[in-house]
């Protein structure tokens, strides 16, 4: 969905709207519901929105698939790109906060891809207390315990066990 900022009129625009939008060329597109209050300051055009989305993520530590909700507020500053140079002298650091808009356009499903990537986490996790899988023996922990922690022992310490074994048959 795209926007025409001379349709905005003086007052504002409100939209409420749901959009489909490709977070990964790999998945399939995910549905992002959001309402947007659109506001135009000459040529600066400011979007304070909400963007609600369930996505999959894979978690950091036992790898596995996992839905993660997306609920956020936002504030952005769209400024056109052709006044990209004088904006940034003017702003200062400020062009920090600043995005980019060309030939009249906003593009929605850009904001919003870029508002609901925002609040991916860095390390995502399928749930605080997840195990993870076990560095030995690859099985995930969160299933119950793998054959390596039977047998005692810390499987984390397996391949120190096994370099340690190693070296004493060479001192032998
Ligand atoms: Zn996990
Ligand atoms: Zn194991």
């Amino acid at each position: 969905m795209r926007l025409n900022i001379e349709d905005i009129p003086e007052d504002g625009l409100q939209e409420e709207c749901d959009l489909r939008i490709i977070l990964d060329e790999k998945e399939k597109p995910v549905v992002v519901h959001s309402i947007l209050k659109i506001d135009k300051v000459g040529s600066r055009i400011l979007i304070h929105g909400t963007a609600g989305a369930e996505i999959y993520l894979k978690c950091s530590r036992c790898l596995n698939e996992f839905t993660y909700p997306v609920d956020t507020t936002f504030l952005e500053e769209y400024v056109p790109v052709e006044n990209n140079e004088t904006e940034r002298l003017e702003t200062g650091h400020r062009d920090l906060d600043l995005s980019f808009y060309r030939n009249n356009e906003i593009d929605f499903a850009e904001v919003m891809r870029e508002q609901v990537l925002l609040t991916v986490p860095l390390k995502p996790l399928c749930s605080l207390s997840c195990k993870g899988i076990c560095p030995a023996c690859g099985k995930d922990l969160n299933q119950g315990p793998c054959n390596c922690r039977r047998k005692g022992g810390d499987p984390r310490l397996a391949p120190l066990q096994k370099l340690r074994e190693r070296m004493n048959k060479g001192k032998e």
